[in-house]
């Protein structure tokens, strides 16, 4: 067809992933054509995740403060909410990065094919903009295609009462009672959000604790703050109907103390995840997907087709944006002939929550799992002069050490927690021990003083298996 193109480098997907590989195969030389089904570059971070949600918990952050400034002697009004201008500066935050993203592809020469891609030969794939088709021939391709909302069986997820993580984005109305069903991260934002806008919060987690992936005493402040503001946190509790009625979405639930059903306005399901690697057509290409849609990939980003990479969320956990991008210039560095692996000793998680919870490299959940040896160091926010200004005692941050007191991991709770676990993330990388961390000076009163005090703390607390 008219459309048709050649692309030395071909990528299908413009998320972080997608439109890193794309800029960075593009600044190495190569002629590169970025495929994006939607109208706007960015994928799902830029457009419904990452971005918007921290622009609304931003929103979210000022009026909880504000509440609490009573405490302290300082009385606001309650806030007015106005959700229309809300959305709308939720949304020029989103335009302004990603019609950035346009500026930078054009700056490159990076030619966008909007429409639906999938492979139709090992060197070929068809892309379908509305019904209008069009071909991609490409010599390399880096499949960026990334995730989608889990949905479950047993939900009646057309009814416009249940919405996924993009549907809470959109901010339609603020639900009375809103339950959320998955205490992970996108669920717990959400929540956060909601709650601070006036919506009465019930969480619901499968698991024993919410943020299953995080120790539990660093998750335990923020569950004790929230226990306070929301109406329920149930865990250890499954759904096992949601019912379409009159009066909202009857929930049954089963719990440890037995069945229950309850009724809400609205129900967020924010239960995981799922990589779009089936709908794309890889066998056409020789490109093995597994049962669950992930692609797998050797340590530079190949699938089992040397000329093709995979990248992003549709490789594997953990879903975030930052390990995406990371695996985005690995493989477009080896697609321009350049020696690179993916070899990242860690990469850090956050839930950007009130307090924040960030965490990476061992926990100590896994330590005891796999019987490594560690020791710990723990610091109280409560002793933290800055924490204390803010008017919050509840942090922690808990350095965890290999038997040569090596930092190998970090569990860090508290405001701002997601921005001060990037020090223990480059501490671990450099292989640095606990007297680096104890003998850099930190400016004070600082959070990052937290990651100091807690180095020094450590003090021959290596032990078998605590
Ligand atoms: P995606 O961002 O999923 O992008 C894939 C792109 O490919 C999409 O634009 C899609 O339209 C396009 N596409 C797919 N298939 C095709 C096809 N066949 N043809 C054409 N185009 C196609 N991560 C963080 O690190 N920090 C956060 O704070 C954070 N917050 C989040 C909040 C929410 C509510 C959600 C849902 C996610 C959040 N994430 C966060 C996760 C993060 O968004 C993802 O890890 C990240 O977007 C993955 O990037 P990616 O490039 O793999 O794919």
């Amino acid at each position: 067809g008219a459309g048709d193109v050649h692309a030395e480098v071909v990528v299908l997907g413009s998320g972080p992933g997608g439109y890193t590989a794309a800029f960075r195969a593009a600044d190495l030389g190569k002629k590169v054509v970025l495929i994006e089904k939607d109208s706007s570059l960015g994928g799902v971070c830029l457009n419904v995740g990452c971005i918007p949600s921290k622009a609304l918990l931003h929103g979210a952050k000022v009026i909880t403060e504000a509440e609490e400034m009573a405490h302290f002697g300082v009385k606001f009004d309650t806030p007015e909410v106005d959700l229309d201008a809300l959305r709308g500066w939720k949304e020029s935050v989103v335009n302004q990065l990603t019609g950035g993203l346009q500026g930078l592809a054009k700056a490159r020469k990076v030619q966008v094919v909007n429409g639906y891609g999938t492979f139709t030969g090992p060197k070929m794939i068809e892309v379908d903009n509305d019904g209008a088709k069009s071909t991609v021939s490409f010599d390399q391709c880096i499949i960026a295609a990334g995730s989608e909302p889990v949905t479950l069986p047993f939900i009646p997820h057309d009814d416009e009462r249940v919405i996924d993580s993009t549907g809470a984005l959109e901010l339609k109305d603020i639900p009375e009672r809103l339950l959320v069903l998955g205490g992970g991260i996108i669920g717990l934002e959400m929540a956060t959000v909601y709650d601070a806008l006036g919506s009465q919060v019930t969480i619901v987690e499968f698991m024993d604790q919410i943020i299953p992936g995080a120790d539990k005493d660093i998750v335990k402040p923020l569950h004790k703050r929230i226990e306070g503001r929301y109406e329920a946190i149930l865990t250890k509790t499954k759904v096992t109907a949601v019912e379409a009625t009159k009066k909202g979405m009857k929930v049954t639930m089963e719990g440890p103390d037995g069945e229950t059903v309850d009724t809400f306005d609205k129900v967020l399901v924010s239960v995981g995840r799922r990589p779009n690697g089936a709908k794309i057509n890889a066998a056409a290409a020789g490109v093995a997907v597994d049962e669950r849609g992930f692609i797998a990939v050797d340590k530079q980003q190949r699938t089992g087709q040397p000329h093709i990479f995979a990248i992003g969320d549709v490789v594997g956990q953990p879903m975030l944006a930052h390990k995406a991008v990371h695996e985005g210039k690995v493989a477009a560095e080896v697609a321009a002939g350049h020696k690179r692996f993916f070899d990242a000793r860690v990469i850090p998680s956050v839930a950007y929550t009130d307090p924040e919870v960030a965490w990476v490299g061992m926990t100590e959940t896994q330590a005891k799992a796999e019987g490594v040896k560690i020791g710990k160091g723990v610091f109280p926010w409560a002793a933290s002069g800055r924490s204390l200004s803010l008017g919050r005692s509840e942090g922690i941050t808990k350095l965890i050490f290999d038997e040569h007191e090596r930092v190998i991991g970090a569990g860090i709770v508290g405001p701002n927690a997601g921005d001060l676990i990037a020090e223990v993330a480059l501490a671990i990388e450099m292989g640095s021990d606990a007297v680096d961390l104890g003998h850099t000076i930190h400016p004070h009163p600082t959070l990052s003083e937290t990651v100091n005090f807690a180095a020094e703390m450590f003090e021959g607390t290596i032990t078998d298996l605590m």
